[in-house]
């Protein structure tokens, strides 16, 4: 058996014993995969640059993983998205969207789509794009991607189509109008029509026309809150990265 190589995110890495580390990447073919990357403490040269979360590289895997864990023999780096790490708003939007990506690569079908995804919004905030804008936009995107995409069109309760006021039902996910408020049962948040159009169009849009969406402030705090609660409501947790976000924004 020979060694392969896949094409690889690196999402968190950690020290692993005296020399070695612990790199968690997300992959087109298996989603999410840890692996240790042996003496990379000391062999700059077998990883060069490439142990950095969020590097997008190539990863020689051995023919004989232990157990749940690669060997990483060697990596290559392909892209350090360098201009995205000089903004921490970038970064943190970038930490989010890579966090969630790693916890939706469960579904075998979609792990191609949900890294190439990632790729693209890690592209556009290295471009210069706005992260007010991607973040929410791609979010809403891979959660899609990961099988929970809301359902904006018509009320989650009645069926027919939502008239304002509107709510959004995590427990329904999605759109609830004002005559059924009431009746669905489950925590329930005020949605603006600004709002409901942003993130039904974000959710229809493929991925390389995200940019072109806008999400001012008010619209952009709304959204995000929304996709928060929703994302916990079905991960079970808050994303850590959340907490870097939000001290970049406030700061
Ligand atoms: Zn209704």
């Amino acid at each position: 058996m020979t060694s392969r190589q896949t094409p690889a995110i690196v999402l968190q890495i950690r020290d692993y014993g005296e020399a070695d580390r612990l790199v968690n990447f997300l992959t087109p073919d298996g989603g999410r995969v840890s692996g240790i990357a042996k003496h990379a403490k000391k062999s700059k040269r077998r990883f060069a640059n490439c142990l950095e979360p969020l590097n997008r590289v190539i990863f020689q895997l051995s023919p004989r993983p232990r157990g749940d864990l690669e060997f990483i023999q060697q990596g290559e780096l392909v892209n350090p998205f360098s201009h995205l790490r000089r903004d921490l708003r970038r970064l943190a939007a970038g930490a989010v969207l890579a966090e969630l990506a790693g916890e939706l690569s469960a579904p075998v079908e979609a792990t191609g789509s949900i890294f190439q995804t990632l790729n693209q919004a890690l592209e556009l905030l290295d471009g210069g794009g706005a992260p007010d804008s991607l973040l929410p936009a791609f979010f809403l995107h891979l959660l899609k991607l990961g099988g929970y995409g809301p359902r904006w069109r018509d009320c989650r309760q009645c069926g027919r189509e939502p008239a304002p006021p509107l709510y959004f039902s995590i427990s329904k996910g999605g759109v609830v109008c004002s005559s059924c408020r009431n009746a669905a049962a489950g925590p329930m948040l005020p949605l603006t029509p600004g709002v409901w159009k942003l993130l039904r169009l974000a959710q229809d849009l493929p991925p390389e026309k995200l940019h072109r969406l806008r999400f001012p402030p008010s619209q952009r705090d709304q959204s995000l809150a929304l996709l928060q609660k929703f994302s916990r409501h079905h991960l079970g947790r808050d994303l850590k990265s959340w907490s870097f976000w939000e001290k970049m924004t406030r700061g």
